[in-house]
């Protein structure tokens, strides 16, 4: 018997009928004698929806702590309804909003931190054979208020239950079944993903793979939670996200018996491909600081002015000068969203550093190749820049990491860019992925 924390995205409990299709697998799970925990999702679009009508009743921007008492409205919904589709199919189970749940936060409304998690009335409901369900994306602020842990946050909430409740896996049910090497969206033949370490898993959130929430995975590898994310629209195996701690036979639920030495942790990495994926990111922009002076601390100021602004840097370049006056050129991307203020910042400087020129691209995309021991093997990013050059893609920045490669080219051409490299390194597989519900969570 294992006990397994089963989290469920708003696409799978979109309606009526994928919230009874999910009553019937979770009823399923416990039937074989596992012990449950179930986090939920808001239903479909329902946070947009929420959002949509805060913004309309208060033009200014609706205070954050009433934001916070809304948005968590859509969770409690799909909480109470999936509790009484279980129990329509005779099955004990109970709710629990994230407050009930021990799910204690910071006081930062819209992007609160999970500062405790004790789930002692969760953890009581599953001792009495009965499924626990809990609302995902929400906790409680240590004056009592309703926070909510930022958009995606669900994911965060059932690894951190999982953590505190010591589950033998974390299952995030979604739309596709598993990772793919590629946004299948974007690659149609793209290859599920068996097994992946948690450091790549990391570096794919981080570089744009919408799948799982960044925070979440971060979450994982603090506290050694092995994850499991598959379809909940189907039966198929999906990726294993692995971590340093061993997995039992007993998780698997299709039905065979194996042998501790026979799980996804201990089978040989030696036989894993050395690459595991390609992620992406379509919304950054860039910006190129031309003529700085080549002195200490000029770099300093133009990415400080940036971070102060509370823009987030990606990838920085700073070429060498060759100019008679040594001056140099930087350029950074950043999200695209915070385009205007990071120009302003920069803007600012421009004349007190006696810089020539602020330029701004908005439209420009990452492509990062992701894989254990990537940078060790040379070979690799020949292979990658071959392909590129082959399709006719320019790359404007190049930046890499232990396990990672990435490059900014134009937004246009990035998709083309993806399915270049995904076939350069034979990523591609017979079949094509099934996106199932069109959302990706
Ligand atoms: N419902 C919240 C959102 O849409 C949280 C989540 O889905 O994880 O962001
Ligand atoms: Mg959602």
């Amino acid at each position: 018997m294992a006990l397994l924390v089963q989290k469920f995205g708003g696409s799978s409990v979109s309606d009526v009928d994928a919230i009874r299709r999910v009553a019937q697998r979770v009823a399923a799970s416990r039937a074989a004698g596992d012990d449950v925990a179930v986090v939920v999702s808001a239903m479909g679009d329902t946070t947009d929806d929420l959002l949509d009508l805060a913004g309309q009743v208060s033009p200014n921007g609706p205070p954050e702590r009433e934001l916070d008492m809304l948005l968590t409205a859509g969770e409690r919904i799909s909480m109470a309804l999936l509790a009484m589709a279980i129990q329509d199919l005779g099955t004990p189970a109970r709710s629990f909003t994230g407050q009930q749940a021990g799910m204690r936060t910071d006081s930062s409304h819209g992007r609160a931190r999970l500062l405790d998690v004790t789930p002692s009335r969760v953890a009581e409901t599953l001792k009495r054979g009965e499924v626990a369900i809990v609302a995902g994306f929400q906790g409680v602020s240590e004056d009592e208020d309703i926070t909510t842990l930022g958009r995606g946050g669900s994911d965060t909430t059932a690894v951190a239950l999982a953590a505190a409740l010591n589950a033998d896996v974390c299952e995030i049910y979604t739309d596709v079944d598993g990772l793919y090497t590629a946004d299948p969206r974007i690659v149609p033949t793209a290859s599920r993903v068996t097994r992946i370490t948690i450091e790549e898993t990391l570096e794919m959130a981080a570089q744009g793979a919408k799948i799982l929430h960044l925070r979440a995975v971060e979450y994982a590898r603090r506290f050694g939670v092995p994850l499991h994310v598959r379809s909940s629209f189907s039966d198929q195996e999906g990726t294993w996200i692995l971590v340093d701690r061993p997995l039992t036979g007993a998780l698997h639920q299709d039905g065979t018996t194996r042998h501790t030495s026979d799980t996804t942790t201990t089978e040989d990495p030696m036989e894993d491909p050395l690459i595991s994926g390609i992620a992406h990111d379509k919304s950054l922009a860039k910006i190129t600081v031309v003529g700085v002076p080549d002195r200490p601390g000029a770099a300093a100021k133009v990415i400080g002015a940036v971070s102060t602004a509370g823009v987030s840097i990606d990838m920085i370049v700073q070429n060498v000068s060759t100019s008679p006056e040594g001056l140099s050129d930087i350029s950074f991307t950043l999200p695209e969203a915070d385009g205007t203020v990071a120009v302003a910042a920069v803007r600012e400087l421009q004349h007190e550093l006696g810089v020539a020129d602020v330029l701004y691209t908005s439209h420009v995309g990452k492509l990062s190749l992701i894989g254990a021991g990537l940078r060790s093997n040379p070979a690799v990013a020949q292979r990658m820049f071959g392909a590129l050059a082959e399709a006719g893609i320019n790359i404007e920045m190049i930046s890499t990491s232990e396990i990672r490669i990435s490059v900014i080219t134009d937004q246009d051409v990035l998709e083309e860019a993806v399915r270049a490299v995904h076939r350069a390194f034979r990523l591609d597989s017979d079949a094509e992925a099934v996106v199932y519900g069109g959302t990706g969570r």
